[in-house]
């Protein structure tokens, strides 16, 4: 079958860099699971659809119109034909969409959708839950953590770079705030999968992640 990638774990350990870098080298396809979350919570502030109302958002998720239009090592994100790349990575649809991925429909929603990215020649996908529902039988499961503090660190260095001004307390609190709701949720909560291999990033750089993932794939 189609081998798989599995990078879980929390926010800012840096999964989407590892994620995009190593199906780059792999020359593999690459799910962003987070991205359907938040795009779901998109939709749903958008249509004034209740974060709590779960059937309405299940069925959001269901019939999400969404397009990836990848171009080199960008990705465009269209929602209903609209660019929405940048208003996804926001602090409040991050926010929201840990909400609405707290409910049971919704996930169930976007299983199948998540699974239909698996192609040849092979796919990277990364998320919270990757190797312990979406594919279970993958090729490869890799829990990848950073202390919260290193993420607010790594964090707050993103921003800045990005001309954004942030205070690095504040931006460890809500890293403890999301971490506390994805570990504490009934379902699907984030925790490493039995058979996932974990990898501490907290003194790592990019780099030596992305070697250490492609030697332990070769094995
Ligand atoms: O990874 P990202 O920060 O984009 O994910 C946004 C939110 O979506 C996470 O805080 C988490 O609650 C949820 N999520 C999830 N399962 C996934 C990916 C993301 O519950 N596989």
């Amino acid at each position: 079958s189609i081998p798989v990638l599995t990078i879980d774990g929390p926010g800012g350990a840096g999964k989407g860099t590892i994620s995009r870098l190593i199906a780059e080298r792999l020359g593999w396809h690459l799910l962003d699971s987070g991205c359907l979350y938040r795009l779901t919570a998109l939709a749903a502030l958008r249509k004034n659809v209740a974060l709590d109302d779960e059937a309405m958002l299940a069925q959001l998720a269901t019939g999400l119109d969404v397009e990836f239009r990848v171009a080199g090592a960008v990705t465009a994100v269209l929602l209903e034909g609209d660019e929405v790349g940048q208003e996804i990575r926001t602090e409040k649809v991050g926010d929201c969409a840990s909400r609405v991925a707290a409910l049971p429909a919704v996930r169930t929603a976007l299983l199948q959708r998540q699974r239909d990215f698996r192609l040849s020649p092979g796919l990277v996908a990364d998320g919270r839950d990757m190797g312990t529902v979406v594919f279970t039988d993958a090729t490869l499961k890799i829990f990848l953590t950073a202390s919260a503090e290193e993420r607010a660190r790594r964090r707050y260095l993103q921003l800045r770079e990005a001309g954004v001004d942030a205070s690095l307390s504040s931006l460890l609190r809500e890293i403890q705030a999301r971490d506390a709701r994805d570990t504490q949720r009934s379902v699907a909560p984030l925790v490493a999968a039995d058979d996932a291999i974990e990898l501490d990033t907290t003194s790592l750089s990019i780099p030596e992640v992305v070697d250490q993932l492609e030697e332990l794939l070769a094995q």
